[in-house]
């Protein structure tokens, strides 16, 4: 009797959210908790905080729900890494937060991983790992450690496998998505035994634990899966999943990811390729965005004078709007100047023409995927603050040639339902 529910939780950089959605994808409730902020030694207990946020995002789902969740799956951070011990599942170390750097591994970790991978930037969790396993002289700690990415770590907590991640979250610790494995270079490395092993996004680990279902009322046979990172699951829930689609983010910067049957990866502009079943979710990223126009109008006048704009009528002002020196992708130039000059006298032209400008940055982005090998883009779906701006829409579909419409659903949380849905397919 009754319908069968997924739940996804999606835990982000400001707090923590649930969606249960049934088989058709609607959602059925929705939810959201900021994280409880417990202090030890003056810093952040973020252990305690992300558990306690887990089990309150539980008990927030309505009773008679619970008992029809069939299969949960999480998102978290990306390369927000925890160091446990195996046995005990006591955390070794503090939790490194998905934008902490450990400059002090990028040497090392430059020296035996291939140049330009994606391990090679300070925040990877690869430099965690070896910044942790340098610093730490404890040698019994070392040999009974085990890696687990927050998604991960959240999951174990449910399911009680410990050492499980997923292709996803486990790309930026170096794992090889396409092999199936850890690179020869990474498992000769003393430390590989830390890793975590690795399977497919939204993969059964096991069943819910007991002591679980019976004081919170889900089902027993209720199945928890492997997950994957916070910006994939919020790409997901666009359900943009055929090669040629994509998402536009328009938030505080412009973020592009297109579906490819093809991986590309090119370290100067920050483009690589996460794997999604048999194809390739590709993306870069790019300064522009909507912290340039905070900067310029509240959100209120950018309202007001979008109306005004006629999106048909191509604006000759071509600015490079970027919030302060430096641009990456489309363009890899760390010395890159913003350019928003001439400033027509009307507001409203030069609006026009800042999100025109946007509009081929986005273009050229697209562009740039296709020159390195990734499939040609057909559909663009939109999230974030800028997909509201139906003229800026209108400009887009123009400039970029494609329909472009808004994603129905942009939420993480949806995405990470979603793929709680289809490990039980
Ligand atoms: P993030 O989560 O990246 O900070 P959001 O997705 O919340 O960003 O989007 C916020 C951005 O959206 C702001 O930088 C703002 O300039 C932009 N924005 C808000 N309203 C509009 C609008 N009507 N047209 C274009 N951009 C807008």
């Amino acid at each position: 009797i009754g319908e069968r529910l997924y739940l996804g939780m999606d835990f982000g950089t400001s707090g923590a959210r649930y969606a249960i959605i049934d088989k058709e994808g609607i959602i059925h409730s929705e939810g959201k908790k900021d994280y409880p902020l417990f202090l030890s030694d003056g810093s952040v207990d973020w252990v305690q905080s992300w558990k306690t946020t887990l089990f309150s995002l539980l008990e927030a789902i309505p009773i008679t729900m619970r008992s029809l969740i069939t299969s949960i799956s999480i998102d978290g951070t990306s390369a927000t890494t925890l160091i446990l011990d195996r046995e005990t599942g006591e955390a070794l170390a503090r939790p490194l937060l998905y934008n902490e750097s450990c400059p002090d591994a990028l040497p090392i970790v430059k020296s035996i991983a291939p140049s330009n991978h994606t391990v090679c930037s300070g925040s990877s969790t690869l430099c965690k790992l070896l910044s942790w396993w340098t610093s730490n002289p404890n040698h019994s700690n070392k040999q009974s450690a085990v890696l687990m990415h927050q998604a991960d770590w959240l999951l174990w907590l449910l399911h009680g496998k410990i050492g499980v991640s997923d292709y996803n979250n486990a790309l930026k610790v170096g794992y090889d998505p396409e092999l199936e494995s850890y690179p020869p270079w990474l498992k000769s490395q003393p430390y590989s035994c830390v890793l975590p092993t690795v399977q497919a996004p939204g993969t059964v680990i096991d069943t819910l634990k007991e002591e679980i279902t019976t004081k919170l009322g889900f089902p027993k046979d209720c199945v928890v899966c492997t997950g994957t990172t916070d910006s994939i699951a919020a790409f997901l829930a666009a359900r943009a999943t055929q090669p040629g689609k994509a998402v536009t983010s328009l938030g505080s910067t412009l973020a592009i990811k297109l579906m490819s049957t093809t991986r590309i990866d090119d370290a100067r502009f920050g483009v690589y390729s996460h794997r999604l079943d048999d194809k390739w979710l590709v993306g870069g990223a790019s300064n522009t965005g909507g912290a340039v126009l905070r900067q310029l109008f509240s959100d209120e006048q950018l309202k007001e004078l979008s109306k005004q704009i006629d999106p048909m009528e191509a604006s000759s002002l071509d600015y490079y709007p970027l919030p302060t020196q430096g641009e990456r992708f489309p363009i890899a130039d760390p010395k890159m100047k913003p350019r928003l000059s001439p400033r027509p006298e009307s507001d409203v032209a030069y609006l026009h023409g800042i999100l025109e400008s946007i509009a081929r940055i986005e273009a050229k982005g697209y562009a740039l995927l296709k020159d390195l090998g990734a499939t040609e883009v057909e559909q663009v779906f939109t999230a974030g603050g800028g997909s509201k701006n139906d003229k800026w829409t209108r400009i887009r579909e123009r400039v970029l040639g494609l329909p472009v419409s808004q994603a129905l659903h942009t939420e993480a949380a949806y995405g990470a339902a979603l793929l709680a849905l289809r490990a039980t397919l």
